[in-house]
């Protein structure tokens, strides 16, 4: 760096200076009143930083200054960010950047709207970062969500989500002409679970349902499949999952070891162990199917005849009656 450039940058960096002292001057306490978190930012680091956003950041006013913003960006956005706060120098519109999970020393989980916008100040570039705290907000939508979609006690997906999804993915299967399979499962002797050990005990067993589906399914091969087995609970004691791209020996399979790894499950209820089994009706899309009511029937049918062959079985229906 030559000598003007040197000088050009002290004369900046003075103005900056003047700017950051006359905005806190003017606005005074109002700054730190403000329920939102402020930041004055410049390329190297931060120059400024409200009450609001030191109380987020965990800092004080003194230490906060020189450090970076991105700093307290956990991942895995703190890429995106990088690009929204370097972009947010360059523009002359705000930028909105993702939302990001904040990183402080305490471990405080919370996650920020942030929006970034150059300050029409003389001198070095800086811009003023805004941050809304929605964590909450957050929190409710996802409680929401899950009341939508999911059974409370089991946490598995309800009827009216399962036949949702299932039947949108049936016909993409169809549309496509790709295999399509579904299996529902019903607990055995149920009524004598709920009267030997207790309703709550019969509750708690409803939960390890759930809880043996998703370690029966974990190993799968990709996540996208994953999603794709989540667990419904269709009625009082019956389930059921549906998967697109698998066969009827596929989806058979799922069947056997959900089966097996939940009769060799204990539950352990106040006090008390027991287990329980299930019966499995499993089917595959045949031509001429229309609706994933076709399939549910069909998979009750091979249920019922899992039932009647003795139970803690899986039968499987491939015919048209
Ligand atoms: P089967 O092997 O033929 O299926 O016998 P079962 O006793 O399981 O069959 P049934 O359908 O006659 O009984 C189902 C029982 O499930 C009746 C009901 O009390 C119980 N049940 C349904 N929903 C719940 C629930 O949310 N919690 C508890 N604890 N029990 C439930
Ligand atoms: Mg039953
Ligand atoms: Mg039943």
């Amino acid at each position: 760096m030559d000598f003007f450039d040197d000088e050009q940058g002290t004369d900046d960096a003075l103005l900056t200076n003047k700017n950051l002292i006359d905005t806190q001057e003017k606005l005074g306490t109002l700054l730190d009143l403000m329920p939102t978190g402020l930041i004055i930012h410049q390329l190297q680091g931060i120059l400024y930083a409200n009450q609001q956003a030191l109380t987020l950041f965990e800092e004080n006013a003194h230490d906060i200054v020189g450090k970076h913003i991105l700093d307290f960006v956990a991942e895995p956005l703190r890429e995106q960010s990088t690009e929204m706060f370097m972009s947010a120098f360059q523009q002359d519109k705000p930028v909105r950047f993702p939302e990001i999970r904040l990183q402080v020393p305490s471990g405080a989980k919370r996650i920020l709207q942030v929006t970034a916008g150059r300050l029409p100040w003389e001198g070095t570039t800086v811009i003023q970062i805004l941050f809304e705290d929605i964590t909450e907000l957050k929190w409710q939508a996802e409680e929401l969500r899950k009341l939508t979609f999911n059974d409370p006690l089991t946490g598995a997906y309800n009827r009216r989500f399962f036949i949702q999804n299932a039947e949108i993915a049936l016909h993409k299967s169809i549309r496509e002409k790709t295999a399509f399979s579904l299996l529902t499962f019903d607990v055995d002797w149920f009524k004598k679970v709920n009267d030997t050990y207790g309703h709550l005990a019969g509750d708690e067993a409803l939960k390890t349902i759930t809880r043996v589906w998703n370690e029966t399914t974990r190993h799968s091969d990709d996540e996208n499949r994953r999603r794709d087995r989540q667990l419904a609970r269709i009625g009082g004691e019956e389930f059921a999952a549906f998967f697109p791209g698998l066969s009827l020996t596929q989806a058979r399979g799922i069947a056997e070891r959900m089966r097996e790894n939940l009769a060799e499950t204990k539950i352990a209820y106040d006090n008390i162990t027991f287990s329980i089994s299930a019966s499995f009706g499993v089917t595959t899309r045949l031509d001429g199917d229309k609706t994933i009511d076709d399939l549910i029937r069909r998979a009750d049918r091979a249920l019922y005849r899992a039932k009647e062959n003795g139970r803690n079985r899986v039968e499987s229906n491939k015919k048209s009656p």
